[in-house]
């Protein structure tokens, strides 16, 4: 039986991840963390008893506390807390379903603590790849990709020589808006852009896919996890989602994993690698499936994917510029404070404002993202 903690549990890929372990039946479920939902983490606790669990604000602790006073589980709050059950003595695996750069801090601990990390945070690897990968390595703890395009390059590079691969191909749906032009993306709603084509997953994510923000942060994460040049790392747009990514070799073979657009495919392959255990669910019919199409990403559209090749180029401080203004533009959109094309133009304002650190330490990335946010409230 694994042990395992899930950081952001009342989430899109934290719920799920529970949803896996109520399947099998033989994961255990020793820590929780959540932000708001305190009456989906109460049902949680319930069900899969841990021995502890963390809330953002000391005041939902102390509700929560109340709630579950007939169980025995600590209740503990902010950042502190979050690291605490993230290096729980049994936890062998921390999922880190947690959304924004709060998952940064506990990540670094569990590798520290020896704790293998399913990871799904992506702003882990965007902002502090360089201290994250070189202390996975030292501490010998093995970082499982989560998202479903990294999942995939990692099934296809199960034993294989790394050294033979060419490139790496990241496969994009191209979002609701694909085939647009600018003028048609001026006034989008909200609504518009929440209209994911095939993947279910939360409001912050299912923006950036609408502006490939996300493919930018998934070639980000890729170069981290990989160890691949960007000039290695192309994205090729597959809109029916059949094809999660692929890998080319040195012989030009290309190794693909496919399979229908379910995120416990990979969150469950993350939590038995290298097992694989039966997932409920669609299978693809190849007979059913009219065609798989390609096209190349719209850059000059979707200018999130070059703004993100250029922050990762520059590298250091950069990407985390990149990141914390999407993600305040992201919120302000979804507050219908902006329109869907200011998200880019307060990214490369932001960029185009930073001077790059080199080699930033947590701190020094926490402090850019604050005065990246500073900078957008200053102006927007
Ligand atoms: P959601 O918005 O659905 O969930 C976020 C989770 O984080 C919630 O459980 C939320 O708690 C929790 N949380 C937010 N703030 C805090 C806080 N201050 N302290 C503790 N917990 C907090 O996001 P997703 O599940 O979609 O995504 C999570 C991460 O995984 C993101 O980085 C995303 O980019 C990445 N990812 C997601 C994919 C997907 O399919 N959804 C695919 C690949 C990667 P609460 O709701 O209780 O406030
Ligand atoms: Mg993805």
């Amino acid at each position: 039986m694994k042990t395992i903690a899930v950081l952001g549990s009342t989430g899109s890929i934290g719920t799920q991840t529970l949803e896996v372990a109520r399947a099998n039946g033989d994961l255990k479920i020793a820590a929780l963390a959540a932000g708001r939902n305190i009456k989906m983490l109460e049902n949680q606790i319930r069900e899969f008893h841990p021995s502890a669990v963390a809330v953002w604000e000391e005041e939902a602790a102390a509700q929560l506390r109340t709630a579950v006073a007939d169980l025995d589980v600590k209740v503990v709050a902010g950042m502190d807390g979050l690291i605490e059950i993230s290096t729980l003595p049994e936890v062998e695996i921390l999922v880190t379903a947690i959304v924004g750069m709060i998952g940064i801090r506990p990540t670094i601990e569990a590798i520290k603590a020896g704790k293998d990390i399913a990871l799904a945070n992506k702003e882990t690897l965007v902002t502090a790849g360089h201290i994250i990968m070189p202390l996975a390595k030292e501490c010998n703890v093995r970082i499982l990709p989560v998202d479903s395009e990294h999942s995939a390059i990692f099934q296809s590079l199960n034993g294989e020589n790394r050294e033979r691969v060419a490139k790496l191909l990241i496969t994009a749906s191209g979002g609701p808006f694909r085939g647009r032009t600018r003028e048609q993306l001026k006034n989008v709603k909200v609504e518009d852009a929440l209209k994911h084509p095939n993947w279910s997953m939360g409001q912050k994510i299912t923006i950036d896919s609408a502006t490939l923000v996300n493919k930018g942060l998934e070639v980000m994460e890729a170069k981290w996890l990989f160890g691949i040049d960007l000039d290695r790392i192309q994205v090729v747009v597959q809109p029916q989602s059949v094809i999660h990514s692929m890998v080319e070799f040195v012989d030009g073979a290309i190794i693909a994993e496919l399979g229908t657009p379910d995120m416990k495919l990979p969150i469950q392959y993350a939590l038995y690698y290298p097992d694989r255990r039966f997932l409920a669910g669609e299978r693809l019919d190849f007979g059913k499936l009219a065609r798989i199409t390609f096209e190349e990403p719209d850059t000059d559209v979707f200018s999130g994917l070059p703004l993100a090749y250029r922050a990762a180029g520059e590298g250091g401080s950069m990407p985390t510029v990149f990141n914390a203004a999407n993600e305040k533009a992201v919120s302000k959109f979804l507050h219908r404070q902006i329109n869907f094309l200011d998200i880019y133009e307060i990214i490369t304002e932001c960029m185009d404002a930073h001077k790059t650190i080199q080699n930033p330490g947590v701190e020094e990335i926490l402090d850019a993202e604050a005065a990246t946010y500073e900078l957008i409230e200053s102006r927007w």
